[in-house]
């Protein structure tokens, strides 16, 4: 499990295998390293195998290793809960923020956006299992919030995120990721242009490929376990 490397082949093969299995063509899945916790030298190997885009949660520790690797053509995203103060350092740091899930934060974001940046990627966190725990909009509140949300100027709205409940079985695993994709048909029917569904992890990604994930944020089966 420390060969960054060649954990990496394994799982670029295991997402070909999940797409094959799902009539889907691999390139179409994007693949987000999920470097949280990690050390630096971790995401340099990555790198080193043509691993391009990492995600993180916690902004203090991502502003780091972004000044890091800065001469590096990586893209930065973020996808941990976001509180107001830091959306200045998001806003100007970051390529794509999967986890908005409240208009303020939205707002804050685009006017933070600093000039000359192209408009930050943004998916809204759905809070598909219903956890009064988790974070994410309640998906009957998703409709109003993507309205809103789309005609901010330095924003570009690109699709939906979403951390379910763990489930044992594929089934079970399936049925958050289908309601994902059927909330995004129907927000795309409503006028959006959403083209990303942001799911999937170490222990859920061929479900989430089979229901038609773009991207996966997978962590554990590149970098081993987090301490
Ligand atoms: C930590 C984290 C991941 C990666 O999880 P793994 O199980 O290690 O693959 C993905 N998405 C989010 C939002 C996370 O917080």
């Amino acid at each position: 499990m420390h060969d960054t490397g060649a954990n990496l082949t394994r799982l670029r093969q295991r997402i070909a295998t999940a797409a094959k299995a799902a009539d889907r063509d691999p390139s179409e899945i994007t693949l987000v390293a999920v470097s949280k916790i990690q050390p630096l030298q971790k995401i340099l190997d990555a790198i080193a195998a043509g691993q391009h885009d990492f995600g993180e949660n916690y902004l203090q520790e991502a502003l780091v290793k972004i000044s890091a690797v800065k001469n590096t053509q990586v893209a930065w995203h973020f996808i941990g809960p976001i509180q107001s103060n830091k959306t200045r350092d998001i806003a100007a740091h970051f390529d794509w923020v999967h986890s908005v899930d409240r208009f303020k934060i939205a707002h804050r974001l685009s006017e933070q956006r600093p000039d000359g940046l192209p408009p930050l990627n943004i998916c809204l966190q759905i809070n598909i299992s219903g956890e009064s725990s988790k974070s994410g909009v309640a998906l009957a509140e998703a409709a109003e919030l993507a309205g809103r949300i789309r005609d901010l100027p330095n924003l570009q709205l690109r699709g939906l995120m979403a951390v379910p409940a763990p489930a044992d079985t594929l089934a079970a695993q399936r049925r958050p990721f289908a309601r994902l994709r059927e909330l995004q048909d129907e927000l795309n029917h409503g006028g959006c242009q959403l083209d990303t569904l942001s799911m999937g992890m170490t222990d859920d990604l061929e479900a989430a490929i089979t229901e038609g994930a773009t991207l996966v944020r997978v962590g554990t089966a590149i970098f081993g376990p987090r301490n």
